[in-house]
């Protein structure tokens, strides 16, 4: 689950100047992305993405003369975390994250996300995606049961279904919680905790438009406990998400390749599926099939592809004959040749 707010507009009103403005009742500095008559956007230096309507009552949104956006340390975020979760909860700092979790919960779950990271990376690496280091720290927190996550969802206006967990693009946090840690929540976290990763080493980018087809692709590939297991994924067998390819198996390739065909066409070009309950599970299943046989068999354009998509000029729409003509550009192949084959090799597995 990824959750966007403001990326599928076009905005011509660019600029980069640092700001005084006001957001969920704190005055803080930021740097001014997109200034328009019917909304501002910002990016905080804690690394969220504010939507701001400046029309009355006005948010207060100052400029400020010669001076240099920096983003705020791990120590100044950390403070700020414990401000914003004390009493009961700690911050536990690692190499790329801050998690906010129970007192007493000990290093697991800094570890979970500390080792998805280092896998994450270690895998883009190896295909070619260019990799940066993050502006900010990550932030992951794990709430101690389902609903005191859904009462933070409704402090900051997440409307969401029935969810385990989820990376929200705007505040850059993932969000998830204790309870039952049965394999399919867990799945999530490392899916939740892939999306977090990818926006901040540079493999998505979080103010330009991005298929959702590659968004949630890499997120289903990375379901798989063995994809962050310090000791690897080496066996084809351990990289499979095998939940997307029963899903496939019953749902989609039962009833011809014709199917497949058709909805890999439909992903490539826009993202109305992802957007319609009655076709959402088919969307991802067939989404993770073609990132994962392009990961799998074609691994040089695969990282052309999430490198290409992360260069695009940021608030530009991506329209679905560009997205299309850039895909077979880079695979060499039409679309429905590249969905055959990616077929055929989903049956093979
Ligand atoms: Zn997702």
């Amino acid at each position: 689950m990824l959750l966007i707010t403001c990326s599928n507009r076009f905005y011509d009103g660019q600029t980069s100047e640092v700001v005084e403005f006001s957001a969920l009742g704190k005055i803080q500095k930021g740097i001014l992305l997109v200034d328009l008559a019917d909304e501002l956007i910002i990016l905080g230096r804690d690394g969220w993405i504010h939507s701001l309507d400046p029309k009355p009552p006005k948010p207060i949104c100052q400029r400020i003369e010669n001076e240099t956006f920096t983003a705020a340390s791990a120590g100044e975020m950390r403070n700020r975390l414990r401000r914003e979760f004390r009493p009961d909860y700690e911050v536990v700092s690692t190499t790329n994250f801050l998690v906010i979790q129970s007192c007493g919960r000990g290093e697991r779950w800094p570890k979970v996300f500390e080792q998805a990271h280092r896998s994450f990376i270690s895998y883009m690496t190896k295909r070619g995606v260019k990799i940066r280091n993050g502006n900010f720290p990550m932030v992951a927190i794990i709430f101690p049961d389902e609903s005191v996550m859904r009462h933070e969802f409704d402090r900051l206006h997440i409307d969401v279904g029935r969810v385990a967990g989820l990376y929200s693009v705007n505040t850059n946090r993932v969000m998830t919680h204790e309870g039952t840690r049965t394999s399919s929540v867990m799945a999530t976290v490392r899916h939740e905790a892939a999306h977090q990763s990818a926006f901040n080493s540079g493999a998505h980018s979080r103010i330009n438009d991005t298929p959702r087809w590659i968004t949630e692709g890499i997120g289903q590939m990375f379901e798989p406990a063995a994809m962050t297991d310090p000791r690897g994924a080496s066996h084809l067998a351990e990289r499979v998400n095998q939940e997307s390819l029963r899903y496939l198996r019953q749902n989609v390739s039962a009833t011809g390749s014709g199917r497949f065909v058709q909805t890999a066409i439909t992903l490539v070009s826009n993202d109305m599926m992802f957007k319609d309950e009655k076709h959402i599970n088919e969307a991802y299943a067939v989404a993770w099939g073609l990132m994962f046989y392009l990961a799998e068999r074609h691994p040089k354009a695969f990282g052309q592809l999430l490198n290409k998509t992360a260069s695009r000029r940021p608030f530009q729409p991506y329209q679905h004959r560009e997205r299309m003509v850039d895909f077979e550009q880079i695979v060499d192949m039409h679309t429905v040749e590249f969905s055959r084959k990616t077929l055929r090799f989903l049956e093979a597995l």
